[in-house]
């Protein structure tokens, strides 16, 4: 099977990247390697994935999304027949400063990956879509099933977009989708934008950490590890309509390929304060809090329903957020000799 994974430097997909190796995929990684954070981070995740002993399989092109010709020549040349597609622009907050680069990766970068996967007629396209799509949302635990379309931020507009754009090609070019809705994901070599990397390295470092809305909300910490596993499964099963999956799809005498969406996460939502005072315990350290207000575009509580993506995969997410935690602080000592 030769996979497409976008966003292979990225932290999701380096975790990705790696468990198609070992189970004997050729893979094609693709990133830009863009300093929305810290590069050498990202180079250091490709030589991770270089030093994997199925490496051999494994191919890296530096290419923008958002470089139309680009792509194009890419899905050309290379037959994929399947894509993960995880490259984006990540991030609520630094969404509300930064619009362009959200459209040009996520909208315009995405419709370069439908219309390559379109045009090469690949198997199946699984993409990154966002818990952030349910905004406000108040109905809990998250259901697809809500009618949700009141996005926060234009970060959670682009991930909504997204599952939009993949509807038209599923159901009129029929291009099998699915849209996965990421909660809060952590672990080893985690993205240092996010709340448990900026927490620890403040709290190693003796420095204060800001902890918004005052660490009363409710987070639905996945561990990288679960994730990974229910992407593969998803990526596995569906290249032919299969009328029994639960999964949001479309009526299925209107759509060509199914198109699903479904959330992917924990599914025990933990409250900020208790997720901090874990880390401290796995630290050996108190960490200084600066309690603030819920921050613009933020959500305030998250809460995965994950029976559909149980019953059509065979999902199970098993990592305690302690044991993620533990793993998370026993990378970053390493990494940073800390
Ligand atoms: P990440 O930022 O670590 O990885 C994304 C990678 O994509 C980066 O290496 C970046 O260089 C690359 N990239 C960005 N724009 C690009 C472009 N225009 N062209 C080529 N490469 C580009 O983020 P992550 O945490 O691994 O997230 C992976 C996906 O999951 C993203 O789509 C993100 O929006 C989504 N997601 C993540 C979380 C989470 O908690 N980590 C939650 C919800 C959704």
């Amino acid at each position: 099977m030769k996979i497409l994974v976008t966003g292979a430097a990225g932290f999701i997909g380096c975790h990705v990247t790696r468990y198609l190796l070992s189970r004997g995929d050729q893979v094609v990684g693709l990133d830009n390697v863009n300093d929305y954070y810290d590069v050498n981070l990202k180079l250091d995740r490709l030589k991770l994935i270089d030093s994997h002993e199925q490496a051999s399989n494994f191919q890296f092109v530096k290419m923008d999304l958002a470089d139309k010709e680009g792509m194009a020549k890419l899905f050309a040349e290379e037959q994929f027949d399947k894509v993960v597609h995880l490259a984006a622009q990540a991030g609520v907050r630094y969404s509300i400063e930064n619009p362009h680069a959200y459209i040009d990766s996520n909208i315009v970068g995405f419709m370069n990956i439908l219309e390559g996967c379109r045009h090469q007629q690949v198997k199946h396209l699984v993409y990154a879509s966002s818990s952030s799509v349910y905004g406000a949302n108040e109905e809990m635990p998250f259901s697809v099933h809500h009618n949700v379309d009141h996005p926060l931020s234009l970060y959670a507009a682009t991930k909504k977009s997204n599952e939009l754009m993949a509807h038209t090609y599923s159901s009129l070019y029929g291009l099998p989708t699915t849209g996965l809705r990421f909660f809060t994901v952590y672990g080893p070599w985690g993205r240092p934008d996010m709340a448990l990397f900026l927490f620890t390295k403040n709290i190693l470092a003796g420095k204060p950490i800001d902890v918004f809305n005052y660490g009363k909300h409710r987070r639905d910490f996945t561990y990288v590890d679960d994730i990974v596993e229910g992407v593969v499964r998803t990526l596995d099963k569906t290249a032919t309509a299969n009328p029994d999956w639960t999964g949001m799809s479309p009526d299925p005498g209107t759509s060509k390929a199914p198109w699903r969406v479904y959330n992917i996460g924990n599914n025990q939502p933990v409250e900020l304060l208790t997720y901090i005072s874990t880390l401290e315990e796995k630290l050996g350290k108190k960490a200084e809090m600066n309690l603030l207000p819920l921050q613009p575009g933020d959500v305030p509580d998250t809460y995965a329903n994950v029976e559909d993506l149980v019953n059509d995969v065979d999902y199970k997410p098993s990592t305690t957020v302690a044991e993620g935690i533990d793993r998370f602080v026993q990378w970053y000592r390493d990494y940073y000799q800390a």
